[in-house]
């Protein structure tokens, strides 16, 4: 082909299925010495499903789970949708009258349900845990008013390629693989068992995830991280370059990553590094 060899590869990454936005982010690619993964939607297929609920003195499971899939209404959270799912699948009446709802990015969401203040966030310790193997996945906790309703845990299935996906770039790249997540530490774990990831950052806000990349770099290491959500943003801004998992990844990922995965396929990451390093060899 006469096509110069960065732009050849660009063409043959978008008939893989993934969407390169620049030559610059093609030749830099194969350059990663790190990288690292965001859990739910990257390494999970962020398809979550309720496993348990557990409610609180005075309530029953079916009013904590009504009460989460109202304020949860509006979300676009794998967490949310599930939660939504859940509910509509044990066929419970959603409370008719939700306000005010807000996506706290990270942590959960909050509404007005029936004039209550609902908040459905990230457990917190205190909150009624469901026994072992629930406890090994998501946890959230219902609030009313500030009180706890109860506790719903979720789990979502690992990526099956992802476990070769996480070999090949150790292979590929210089340092260990880390995973970088909000969930909790035995979600978190469970995860990394299951994938080969080396070194696990759990309970992480969006900001600590950045702050967490930034950290990597210190030593001069090209860190790439792949994340799909409104959560991995400001992450995928700092890192040296930014892929989001594209088919269920949100907008803002999309708009602040250097390359997309549009195939739901994270064997095209190491994939991609490859494509970069041959091309790079015409380069001069
Ligand atoms: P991850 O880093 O694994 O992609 P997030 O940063 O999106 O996860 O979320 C971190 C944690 O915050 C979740 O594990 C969950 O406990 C809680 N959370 C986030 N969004 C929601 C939501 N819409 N409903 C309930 N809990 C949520
Ligand atoms: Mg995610």
């Amino acid at each position: 082909s006469t096509m110069p060899p960065l732009l050849a590869a660009i063409a043959n990454a978008g008939r893989h299925g993934v969407l390169v936005k620049s030559a610059t982010v093609m030749e830099r690619v194969g350059r990663t010495d790190l990288v690292a993964f965001d859990k739910t939607g990257t390494l999970t297929h962020g398809t979550p499903e309720v496993t348990e609920v557990v409610p609180r003195d005075g309530y029953t499971a079916d009013e904590v789970l009504a009460t989460a899939a109202a304020a949860e209404r509006f979300s676009e959270h794998p967490l949310g949708r599930a939660i939504c799912a859940a509910a509509a699948e044990r066929g419970l009446d959603a409370p008719a009258d939700v306000a005010g709802f807000q996506a706290l990015p990270g942590r959960g969401v909050s509404a007005l349900v029936g004039g209550a203040a609902i908040r459905v966030e990230r457990a917190q310790s205190g909150d009624a845990v469901p026994a072992a193997p629930a406890a090994m996945g998501t946890l959230v906790g219902v609030l009313r008013d500030g009180e706890p309703m109860g506790t719903i845990a979720l789990t979502d299935a690992v990526r099956a390629e992802a476990p070769a996906a996480v070999a090949a770039v150790r292979a590929a790249t210089t340092a260990p693989v880390h995973l970088l997540t909000g969930d909790n530490p035995a979600a978190a774990a469970r995860v990394a068992d299951a994938t080969g990831v080396d070194t696990v950052h759990a309970g992480l806000m969006p900001q600590d995830k950045a702050d967490i990349v930034r950290a990597l770099q210190q030593d001069g290491s090209r860190v790439l991280l792949v994340g799909d959500g409104v959560n991995d943003a400001p992450a995928l801004a700092t890192a040296t370059t930014g892929i989001a998992m594209g088919r269920r990844g949100s907008d803002l990922a999309l708009d602040t990553a250097d390359a997309v995965i549009v195939r739901d396929d994270l064997a095209a990451l190491p994939n991609l590094i490859a494509l970069s390093r041959r091309a790079r060899r015409f380069v001069v």
